[in-house]
């Protein structure tokens, strides 16, 4: 079979996916070692009957709505590439944009951050690549994440990010920072957002809060003001609905200068305050 029968057949067979053609396409070169553009110059070349029984695997898999970055383990954020794991959110576009809020905030001296719930260290790793001079923690209450996040860490050649267990502050005690960021769950455990694609595979500890979602971030705003240096920024990410919820939440625990960014698809997603 070449890689153009292969190619239709599996997008035929994925369309129920969002996107079948690039999903065929990564699993492909996942398996053959070989670039997109290779794909598309040679795809008149013959796959083995290894590559042939790797990529059916791969595809009914994909086809049960198993997420394409725990098929390869890899995944895109920002300009890295980092390994991913079922024990962790896949790094979505959307939290690009939590990145580019708090390289925003960061003051132009050294400073330190901290990244509550890293997962994967997407978040830690993506302020660490851009600033150097900080000092990048990493937090997360899953082992399996923080391991991951110190192997992506070492992989990239990322020296000024660490990564802790820590069921959110308990690791950091004592400590204050000029910049603490969190993707923290909030989807709350009815929406029907759980039951649909790939979000299905991934770990419920990274998803789903109580409180309406809200559990997570009334917790972190709550004490987050112990751990920020006067001046300091705390940034969220939350639900597109969210964004009023989380204002009203933080400037009840004392933080000032709140305000909220939308995301490229014009929704409220990230939401930052300052503590005075
Ligand atoms: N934005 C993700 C989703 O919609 C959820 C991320 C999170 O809960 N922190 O699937």
């Amino acid at each position: 079979m070449t890689v153009r029968q292969w190619l239709r057949a599996a997008i035929a067979r994925l369309a129920g996916s969002e996107s079948p053609k690039r999903d065929a396409e990564i699993l492909l070169g996942f398996v053959t070692g070989k670039s997109r553009s290779w794909i598309i110059a040679f795809d008149d070349s013959e796959l083995s009957a290894e590559q042939l029984s790797q990529l059916d695997d791969l595809l009914a898999r994909r086809a049960n709505g198993e997420p394409v970055a725990y098929l390869t383990g890899q995944r895109e954020f920002w300009s890295l590439s980092l390994s991913v794991s079922p024990d962790t959110l896949i790094p979505r576009p959307d939290t690009e944009l939590l990145v580019e809020q708090a390289l925003a905030h960061l003051p132009e001296t050294a400073s330190t951050v901290l990244d509550l719930g890293t997962g994967t260290g997407a978040i830690a790793l993506a302020i660490a690549s851009e600033r150097p001079d900080c000092q990048v923690t990493g937090v997360d209450r899953i082992a399996a994440a923080v391991s991951l996040a110190e192997s992506n860490a070492q992989r990239l050649g990322i020296t000024n990010a660490r990564f802790r267990l820590s069921n959110w502050f308990s690791a950091v005690s004592g400590e204050q920072f000029t910049l603490i960021v969190s993707n923290p769950p909030y989807i709350d455990a009815e929406d029907q957002h759980l039951q649909q694609g790939d979000v299905r595979f991934e770990p419920d500890s990274a998803l789903i809060a109580a409180d309406n979602g809200l559990a997570d971030i009334k917790q972190i705003a709550a004490e987050a003001g112990h751990y920020l240096l006067p001046g300091g920024w705390l940034l969220l990410e939350h639900g597109w609905q969210q964004a009023e919820a989380v204002r009203a939440i933080l400037q009840q625990n004392h933080f000032v200068s709140v305000a909220t960014a939308k995301d490229y698809g014009g929704n409220d997603r990230v939401t930052y305050a300052q503590k005075r």
